[in-house]
């Protein structure tokens, strides 16, 4: 005869409470926010020149570029929070984003879609395998191809920000940090003063901060990623990306209807080594690229796969200029400040040009706290090289734009008013 097993009612409930608290309690902290906090829409378009253009990054170049080595893009990243509140990110494989390119673009998005000034960041990875965006030479045709070439990146950028916005569709949004190490200080003090070369003993930022978009159902679908280094493995003639190129071809290229976006940091003083064809026996320059390239999207799938750190909103933004003093007394230069806060959670600042790494390592350290800090620079207009105090006093490449050494402290004290200003609202009573 069968024995049947009989549980009392109070038990079985029991055992289904215990299971299901278990299931809940095994699920990552953002899988369990239901619904989604967040809308996220992205966007891409191929930046690749057609004409014959120069080159941006090298003085010593001499001819225009010859064909690519990877197409260029610009990739734009939408966020709306549950108020409403939206912000675009726009990152680019351009040496830098031009005043022009900032304006153009932020009057006809405001204009388009409302966005306001401080909702907007454009980002370029400062690659010196991309075109110029103001010609070089007088020749009538190389200003007609430089000016034409300048008017449709414009359009596209826009294009991207409208696709983007309508693309916004529930989202989790969460980060986490890995590290790479292929980035080293490139200012070498010698008895003859500071010069251009690997110095292994100076300051760097390896962090590699990730942001990670899935969708309710749990399919990655972007990945904002950022390293401070310059773009500078590739010397040549042809287009690309080059490492951050590489990177970022190498996270898409296995995962459907995802898009892998890389934020520039504070990289002024850093150079990707090795670098260049030579630097590494039988390696060219574009084997030294896709190798910094697999290295850094290692890192970006290890940042995917550790535990998420969930990222809640509203939205906070602010953008102001501060003026920048020159030393010999010219006319100080208007500088552009971005702070965005996603709550209390997470804190990007943007600087704008070519901010030494000082300035991602004090700011990471004086706005520590609860909130995870990233610090990108290369933001929304380009003024050369930003040294940080010690750097312009040590002289050397990076201090010769002849700035006055109140820069850092001014630069510092804008980023700290515009985090002060910015308050997530405090929480309701029950
Ligand atoms: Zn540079």
């Amino acid at each position: 005869m069968n024995t049947l097993l009989v549980f009392s009612p109070v038990f079985v409930s029991r055992i289904f409470i215990l299971v299901f608290m278990a299931l809940v309690s095994a699920l990552p902290a953002a899988e369990a926010a239901n619904p989604p906090a967040w809308k996220v829409g992205t966007a891409s378009v191929v930046i690749t020149p057609e004409k014959k253009l120069w080159m941006a990054g090298y003085a010593f170049r001499n001819k225009p570029a010859e064909g690519k080595d990877q197409d260029l893009f610009a990739k734009a990243l939408a966020f709306e929070d549950e108020q409403g509140t939206r912000l675009v990110l726009v990152t680019a494989d351009l040496s830098a984003i031009s005043r022009a390119l900032r304006t153009g673009v932020e009057q006809k998005v405001k204009a388009a879609h409302g966005l306001p000034r401080e909702a907007l960041l454009l980002n370029a990875s400062h690659t010196h395998s991309g075109p110029m965006v103001r010609a070089a030479s007088a020749r009538p045709e190389v200003q007609r191809d430089t000016a034409e070439y300048a008017a449709a990146l414009e359009d596209k950028v826009v294009r991207i920000i409208g696709e983007a916005l309508k693309n916004l569709a529930p989202a989790n949004v969460t980060w986490n940090q890995a590290r790479a190490g292929f980035a080293m200080n490139r200012r070498l003090p010698t008895p003859k003063g500071f010069v251009n070369e690997p110095n292994p003993d100076g300051p760097v930022d390896h962090q590699v901060p990730v942001l990670r978009v899935e969708s309710p159902d749990g399919q990655l679908r972007a990945a904002l990623f950022g390293y401070a280094c310059h773009n500078t493995t590739m010397r040549g003639y042809v287009w690309g990306g080059d490492y951050a190129g590489y990177a970022q071809q190498y996270l898409q290229e296995h995962r459907k209807d995802f898009t892998a976006h890389f934020l520039m940091g504070c990289g002024g003083d850093q150079n990707p080594y090795p670098r260049m064809t030579g630097d590494t026996p039988m390696m060219t320059e574009i084997d030294n690229a896709r190798s910094h390239g697999r290295t850094l999207a290692n890192a970006v799938e290890v940042a995917l796969r550790v535990p998420r750190r969930p990222i809640t909103g509203p939205l906070l933004l602010a953008y102001e200029s501060v003026q920048l003093d020159y030393a010999d007394g010219r006319p100080p230069a208007d500088y552009p400040v971005q702070v965005i806060k996603f709550g209390s959670s997470f804190t990007l600042v943007a600087l704008a040009s070519e901010a030494v790494v000082d300035y991602s390592l004090r700011l990471k350290r004086e706005l520590a706290g609860d909130t995870a800090v990233w610090v990108a620079a290369y933001c929304n207009d380009i003024l050369g090289y930003i040294p940080s105090q010690r750097v312009l006093r040590e002289g050397g490449y990076e201090a010769t734009a002849g700035w006055a050494e109140s820069v850092e402290e001014k630069i510092i004290t804008k980023v700290h008013q515009l985090h002060r200003q910015l308050q997530p609202p405090a929480p309701k009573n029950p």
